[in-house]
């Protein structure tokens, strides 16, 4: 395998969601997001190993691809498909058990006639627009389109939902004014004698924060994988090797565009990763990595396929032969750097460190805590 890879800690992982279970009345079900190959952490494997922990119900992703994959992978529960799809994409639906969230009534007739044709029911959510502008069909129409979708006798309305934007930030009036927003609709919906099948609407944030938003189901991502509170654990630890140490004299310009200048003889070291492998370049001089849990400063550009890291400072409080440093394990984050580190020195979110880790990253699935 190679020297570059992401270690998914599956101990981890089971501690993030007994945490989130333990938020919740038993009867709320928890539905996991596994969208993005699972934040970046395996779609397949992580939805298996969540399938064999009693906590999740149910699972989330994003392209009817991703739901595919998951009943491929064995995965007979729920799963809902979050984003918008084509409509050629309705047959697939239909014979993969796949659960859209709608915001528009305009593939209903499709819906019914492609369902009608499997010989099976199709399973709907309704999304409401309470204020984040996006997905989800405004609340004065709501109640039409889940008046249409129960006269279709081969669709069900399995869900209502809607979709929080703030309820990471501190300030909780826009989270507020969604949550009285929603309630407004389910009471119109009612009122107008629309039986209200699982209510859904918090993420991992509101989950954690509102209680009042937990209704009949959550749906969980990025605390599922250790972000969003102190308590919970980062999934994912992107490790490397050093694959070549090289001293370079006092003023050895280093790296693309010879950004970094040696300020003074210098012990180098090159790690077999780069933006090719989802490494942000925007790391570049300013990333740091851990060996043997000391940080060492990056130095240069990322290139696509490896990074230079400075141990001048960390081999002169060490007696090591050069020669053993090619058998440590490199950390790029996942501990005491987590992935919020690295978003912040990029100016991102950790949901976007995680789900660029490529494809060219293996992922090393780990039983045990301490391995
Ligand atoms: C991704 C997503 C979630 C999960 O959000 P987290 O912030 O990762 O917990 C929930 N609901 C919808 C509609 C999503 O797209």
């Amino acid at each position: 395998m190679r020297a570059t890879r992401a270690e998914i800690s599956l101990p981890n992982l089971y501690h993030n969601l007994a945490h989130f279970r333990a938020c919740l009345q038993p009867r709320v079900r928890l539905c996991l997001a596994v969208k993005g190959n699972a934040y970046g952490h395996g779609l397949s494997e992580i939805s298996r190993r969540a399938a064999a922990d009693s906590h999740v119900d149910s699972y989330a992703v994003a392209t009817v691809e991703e739901g595919i994959a998951l009943r491929q992978a064995g995965i007979r529960q729920a799963i809902l498909l979050l984003s918008a799809h084509l409509k050629e994409e309705i047959p697939l639906l239909c014979q993969w058990e796949l659960e859209p969230l709608i915001s528009h009534s305009h593939y209903l007739s499709d819906y019914q006639r492609e369902a009608a044709r499997h010989k099976t029911t199709l399973r709907l959510h309704l999304k409401i627009d309470t204020g984040m502008s996006r997905a989800g069909a405004l609340p004065a129409v709501a109640p039409a389109i889940a008046g249409a979708i129960q006269r279709l006798d081969a669709l069900k309305l399995n869900g209502i939902c809607t979709h929080f934007a703030s309820a990471d930030e501190e300030n909780p009036d826009q989270t507020q004014a969604q949550i009285q927003c929603f309630n407004q609709v389910l009471s119109t919906l009612r009122e107008q004698n629309i039986p209200l099948p699982c209510i859904h609407a918090a993420n991992s944030a509101a989950t954690l924060r509102y209680p009042e938003t937990h209704f009949d189901m959550v749906r969980i991502g990025i605390g599922a994988y250790g972000y969003s509170c102190e308590t919970l654990r980062p999934v994912m630890t992107l490790k490397s090797k050093i694959g070549l140490i090289k001293p370079v004299p006092r003023g050895a310009k280093v790296s693309y565009g010879g950004t970094w200048t040696a300020p003074r003889d210098s012990l180098l070291a090159l790690l077999p990763i780069g933006y090719a492998d989802g490494y942000s370049r925007l790391l570049s001089n300013q990333g740091q990595v851990l060996l043997q849990g000391e940080p060492c400063p990056l130095v240069g550009r990322v290139s696509m396929d490896q990074i230079v890291i400075d141990l001048t400072a960390w081999a002169a409080k060490r007696a090591v032969q050069r020669e053993q440093l090619y058998e440590q394990d490199i950390e790029l984050f996942g501990s005491r750097i987590t992935a919020q580190d690295i978003a912040r020195q990029v100016h991102t979110i950790p949901y976007e460190i995680l789900t660029s880790i490529s494809a060219r990253v293996p992922r090393v699935y780990l039983d045990n805590a301490d391995e």
